[in-house]
């Protein structure tokens, strides 16, 4: 039986590599990743030469197809997805499911970065629980309708946005619901990094603020649940 190791690698700090991560790329015979430059720049950072194959977001069936075939002549695997952990938002879900289901060969996940977690860690009280969404429909229409559907859960949700939409899908929440608060976290762990707390309104005026809009995004929205998480705690 051969291994699939499913390891996280950094969201934009190269030093956020664990070093189980490391001895890992180190020690299997292939490492599977979604695109060999990006992949190539952390490996020569760290050094560490092996041979590489591309499993494209469009192809993961094929590609998933030519893992299992490595791992039957008994290799042993890594797959990394661009940045931070495969599966969140990221092709591995069907290499995964394809594995599990056709061999009995293990699937060991190897954890590490992710943006929604990161930024979690940096969001203080926002409720006791969350929903992650990811990415919302770059369709205006789906997404204004998944968007009311998530304000009307009345629990924080998570998602990525890419910087030329933010604005847009934010205002987009803040017409279904005003009072909304938001923890957004841009370019988390890189040299511009910038974490801001406030109410959804303020964000919105801060980044139409700015000449241009940057970098990658994570925001956390929610409604302000503080007191009746304080009233949950006392019962
Ligand atoms: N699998 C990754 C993870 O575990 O976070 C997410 C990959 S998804 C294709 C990429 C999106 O995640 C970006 O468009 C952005 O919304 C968010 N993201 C990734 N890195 C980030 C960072 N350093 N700061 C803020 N958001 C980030």
């Amino acid at each position: 039986m051969s291994r699939l190791y499913i390891v996280a690698t950094p969201i934009g700090n190269m030093e956020d590599m664990t070093l189980r991560a490391l001895r890992i790329l180190r020690e299997v015979d292939v490492i599977a990743c979604e695109d060999t430059r990006h992949t190539s720049m952390l490996l020569n950072h760290y050094e560490i030469k092996k041979r590489l194959i591309a499993t494209h977001s469009y192809n993961e069936r094929e590609s998933s197809r030519g893992i299992l075939s490595l791992l039957d002549e008994g290799k042993d695997i890594a797959y990394c997805s661009d940045a931070g952990t495969p599966g969140i938002s990221d092709p591995g879900e069907l290499l995964v499911d394809y594995i599990r289901e056709n061999s009995d060969h293990e699937i060991i996940p190897v954890p590490g970065p992710s943006a929604a977690i990161t930024l979690i860690s940096v969001a203080g009280r926002v409720g006791r629980s969350f929903t992650f969404e990811g990415f919302l429909s770059p369709k205006s229409g789906r997404r204004k309708k998944r968007l009311t559907e998530l304000i009307a859960r009345n629990e924080p949700f998570l998602i990525y946005e890419s910087p030329f939409r933010v604005i847009k899908t934010l205002k987009e929440a803040f017409e279904i619901e005003r009072d909304l608060y938001a923890v957004m976290g841009r370019e988390l762990t890189k040299q511009f990094e910038e974490i801001k707390k406030m109410p959804l309104a303020e964000l919105i005026r801060y980044l139409e603020g700015k000449s241009t809009v940057k970098g990658e995004f994570a925001i956390l929205l929610y409604k302000d649940f503080h007191d009746k998480t304080e009233e949950d705690q006392e019962s």
